[in-house]
């Protein structure tokens, strides 16, 4: 006897678990459909059968998924309340999220080697709620790209096109949901790293207000921008995810303590809840003027204008607005990320933490230049050059101090932009998932992939990207929806509305890695 009851009608007998979103799996599993275990040795053979074909993964952890399955199918069993709606639901982590015992690597050479002696609060949070982690995630490395193509291990493939990127730099923790590995998996979010993955792989991705979930134990790549972020299939799941994310940290001095009691996100995942966060008006949406899609794919620009039109006819009201400096916050970032990243990245020097070289040297600056010469790869040299560069005296206020007067005035003209309409809207990325090797040599057109996902970034909004129609190849095109700051339960209605409406693009898994 379970102590769970069920108000949504049994998972189809003919669906195969994996297939299922996050919730409805976790349903199925409380009311003793489908055991946690079965759930994850089918997800782990999943993932047996097609990593080879994707690199989704950078390590596995079958042992401690198991663990945690079958400690929730003893609390079924014995007919004991679980600990959420979402216990015995396998995930991904991605690998710049520490998890006791396991490598976390940031895909690096640097980090090849490094064992995490502590849980993130993250991680620790989902394993509390019953989750079972299945593997580390493949990204870029330390986060730094927008195709997974600059990890130092090997890049990762989009499910939806093998030829083709999954996006990045949460590349991996995108791909193993797209391909039905596991419906959930948590990534990062410093200028787009989980929307524009999410948009090239047909996901929800979500990055919550700066603040709303603890940085504890990811390994910082701009620590005023990270954010860790989940990817799902569906909106609800989203919402369920961040529900067990979220929250203050002791550990995090910058986890706000704000709000004080968390919202229920789940009860906002539905579009009837619109109607309780808003004063008997329609949903206000505001185009962004300067990224309606111009210059950005034919078919991402059409994709994006047709949903529009659907949520129009559906009672939405649709206005174009501008928000002065949002141009810029691409250039903003790319100063303000890697001045923070040559700060955070200078404990690496193979003695504090990380490789060390094992060539001959002189003295010990000798060492940390050998060992940081041989860690890091191209990108990563790169950004601590840029960063470098921008803090050094003499260029700090003609570079950094421009970049923040940037980012406030953004930041500014976002609050304008509030008083006018409840969200913000436009393509998540330029284009649908681009081919291998395609942008590797070209870092600024790999940089402007993220020209629609660094402003919620810099000015710390909740933004959430959610599949609204495919190319021509069948591939996955996102629309990213911005709300004010802790408005979280107004951006997961709008989206809900959204999703509803665009139908079919919701909980769908690459049709060449669907489980069966
Ligand atoms: N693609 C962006 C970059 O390369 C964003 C990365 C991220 O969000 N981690 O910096």
């Amino acid at each position: 006897m379970t102590t769970t009851t069920t108000t949504q009608p049994l998972p189809s007998p003919l669906a195969h678990p994996l297939t299922l979103s996050a919730l409805a799996l976790g349903q199925a599993i409380a009311n003793q459909h489908v055991s946690a275990t079965a759930v994850v040795q089918a997800a782990l053979n999943h993932v047996a059968l097609h990593d080879e074909a994707l690199s989704c993964f950078t390590s596995q952890c079958e042992d401690l998924a198991l663990q945690q399955a079958a400690a929730v199918d003893a609390q079924v069993a014995a007919g004991q309340p679980l600990a959420s709606p979402l216990a015995g639901v396998p995930v991904g982590v991605k690998d710049n999220l520490s998890l006791v015992g396991t490598h976390t690597t940031c895909s690096s050479r640097m980090l090849k080697n490094y064992v995490a002696p502590y849980t993130a609060t993250t991680v620790q949070r989902l394993l509390n709620a019953g989750l079972c982690p299945v593997g580390k995630t493949n990204m870029d490395e330390f986060a730094m790209g927008s195709s997974t193509e600059t990890s130092a291990f090997f890049p990762t493939k989009n499910p939806w096109h093998t030829g083709r990127v999954p996006g990045g730099s949460s590349g991996g923790s995108a791909a193993c949901v797209a391909a039905g590995m596991v419906p959930l998996s948590l990534g990062s979010d410093t200028g787009g790293s989980v929307r524009q993955p999410a948009s090239l792989c047909g996901l929800v991705g979500l990055k919550p207000t700066y603040g709303l979930v603890s940085r504890y134990g990811l390994v910082a790549f701009a620590s005023s921008l990270d954010q860790v972020s989940p990817f799902s299939r569906t909106v609800a799941d989203s919402a369920a995810l961040l529900q067990l994310i979220a929250g203050r940290d002791e550990a995090d001095m910058t986890s706000y303590a704000a709000p004080a009691v968390l919202p229920n996100y789940l009860e906002a995942a539905r579009p009837e809840a619109l109607d309780g966060l808003l004063p008997k008006r329609p949903l206000r949406i505001g185009v962004i003027e300067e990224l309606k899609g111009d210059g950005m794919q034919p078919e991402v620009r059409e994709a994006f204008e047709q949903s529009l039109q659907q949520w129009q006819a559906a009672g939405a009201e649709v206005q174009t607005v501008s928000i002065p400096g949002i141009k810029e916050a691409i250039a903003a970032y790319y100063i303000i990320a890697p001045a923070e990243a040559s700060s955070n990245l200078s404990r690496f020097d193979g003695i504090r933490y990380g490789h060390r070289s094992e060539l001959a040297v002189k003295d010990v600056a000798d060492l940390f230049c050998k060992s940081r010469a041989e860690g890091f790869g191209p990108e990563v040299k790169r950004r601590i050059l840029l960063g470098t560069f921008a803090l050094s005296s003499g260029y700090y206020d003609a570079y950094y101090g421009k970049a923040q007067a940037a980012r406030r005035y953004l930041q500014q003209s976002f609050n304008k932009a509030w008083a006018q309409v409840d969200v913000l809207v436009s393509p998540t990325a330029p284009t649908t998932a681009f081919e291998l090797g395609a942008q590797m040599d070209d870092p600024i057109t790999m940089y402007l992939n993220d020209v629609a996902t660094i402003p919620a970034n810099l000015a710390g909004l909740p933004a959430l990207s959610l599949p609204c129609g495919a190319d021509a190849l069948g591939l996955p095109i996102g629309l990213q929806l911005m709300a004010p700051a802790w408005q979280e339960p107004l951006l997961f209605a709008a989206a809900a509305q959204l999703e509803a409406l665009l139908g079919r693009y919701a909980n769908q898994v690459a049709p060449a890695f669907t489980p069966v």
